[in-house]
């Protein structure tokens, strides 16, 4: 996936098995932290993702249209930054990517989707707290 350096702002192209490895900016050598904000996904990097992390991944899926949705969205980016370094969260919006959301039968939205190994451990569908996001993020093995 591509991330900005924060010290120099170029793009900097990391595979999601190293996000959380030391990830040194090929422009300017400076270090990228790991992800801590959650990630809008498109098929391509969801794939990439949820194969090659070795941290457990949330899925949000999500619409713009969707009330509980927004009103979770900051639980969400606050558990993307509380587990930074130890889990990627990563945002679909089920408007634009319609085929993700039928191949994990997301019939009602917010739908949170854990995977760990490229495997559902976990799916719930509907309004969640922070605490729940949080300790769905600390999935073991
Ligand atoms: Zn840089």
């Amino acid at each position: 996936m591509i991330s900005l350096c924060p010290s120099c702002n170029k793009k900097n192209r990391i595979p999601a098995a190293n996000l959380l490895d030391r990830v040194i900016c090929g422009s300017c050598k400076a270090e990228i932290p790991p992800p801590s904000e959650p990630i809008e996904a498109d098929p391509a990097l969801f794939e990439e993702v949820i194969k090659e992390a070795k941290v457990p991944v949330l899925v949000d899926f999500w619409a713009g249209w969707c009330g509980p949705c927004v009103m979770v969205a900051p639980f969400v980016r606050d558990a993307a930054k509380k587990a930074a370094g130890r889990a990627i969260v990563l945002k679909v919006n089920t408007e634009d990517h319609p085929d993700l959301a039928v191949r994990f039968r997301v019939q009602s939205i917010p739908n949170f989707v854990v995977f760990r190994n490229g495997i559902v451990r976990r799916q719930k569908a509907g309004l969640a707290s922070p605490e729940q996001i949080l300790s769905w993020l600390e999935v073991d093995g």
